[in-house]
Order: structure tokens, then sequence, then C-alpha cells
């Protein structure tokens, strides 16, 4: 533990203090806060920028869209550690298989268009959303299926 001194008051803290004992001065910005969780779940840092918005706009921001998200889909957010988010894009694949495949409704051309239909809606949903999912596993350990 290192001693820092209090940029109000002068007087020697802890540098892990939230605030100062003596005058109550923050010591640490919510961005130090991120940067802890981010060192501690070592995430890419091109994300702490992303991620210290959600932090800050409580809900307002909603991010920006991921290209990464977009191509590589659920493998993506399997490769993140976003299971939910994978897992609920398998569900969805699975139960369109069954329902246009098995039961065959439809008929082969409808079928083709709307599973380029579906793989489009999952690649747009999680272009759109992975910034957003991916903060909530890494900093607020929430899992958020879409
Ligand atoms: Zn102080």
């Amino acid at each position: 533990m290192a001693l820092i001194f209090c940029n109000e008051c002068g007087s020697e803290i802890s540098d892990k203090a939230v605030n100062c004992i003596k005058c109550g001065n923050p010591m640490r910005t919510a961005t130090s806060v991120i940067d802890e969780v981010l060192d501690f779940k070592s995430i890419d840092k091109k994300y702490a920028e992303e991620f210290q918005k959600f932090h800050d706009s409580k809900g307002e921001y909603k991010g920006k869209k991921n290209g990464y998200a977009f191509f590589f889909q659920l493998f993506w957010f399997f490769a993140k550690g976003c299971w939910a988010t994978g897992l609920a894009y398998v569900i969805i694949i699975v139960l369109f298989t069954i329902i246009f495949e098995l039961l065959n409704v439809g008929g082969y051309g409808v079928n083709e268009g709307i599973y380029r239909f579906i793989g489009l809606g999952l690649s747009v949903h999680g272009m759109i959303r992975a910034n957003y999912i991916l903060y909530n596993k890494k900093v607020l350990n929430k899992n958020i299926w879409l």
C-alpha cells in the first residue's frame, strides 16, 4: 500500500482510499474505478472509452456499432465471454431450423430467404447491441440475453 497526498488538504492517505479520511475529497474518479475493473478483467483497452460512456450516461448512451460482432455474430459473443447472447442466437437459429426445416413450413425457396433474413437480423442486432452487452458482462458482471 502506497501513500499519496490529498490535493485538497495535503493529508497523507492510502492510494486505495476512495475519499480523503481528513476532508472527504474524492480521490478516485469514475474513470479510475472503471480502469481498475478493466485491469482486473484484462479486457481490451479499446473498449475502455466506450464503457466509460455507458457508465457516465446511466442508460442514455446506446453505444457505437461493432463491426466484429456483425461479421462474427454469435462467435464474437462466445469469444468475449457473453455466453448468454451467443446461446440466445443458437436457440433462435435452432428454433427457426425446426420450424422451417423439420415442419417444412414454407418450402425450399421461401426457407432460403428466411434463413438469410434471420442471419442478417442477428448480425444487425449484434452490431448494435455488442458494446452494451460487453459492458454489462465485463464491468457490471451481468449477462444479457439479447
Ligand atoms: Zn483531504
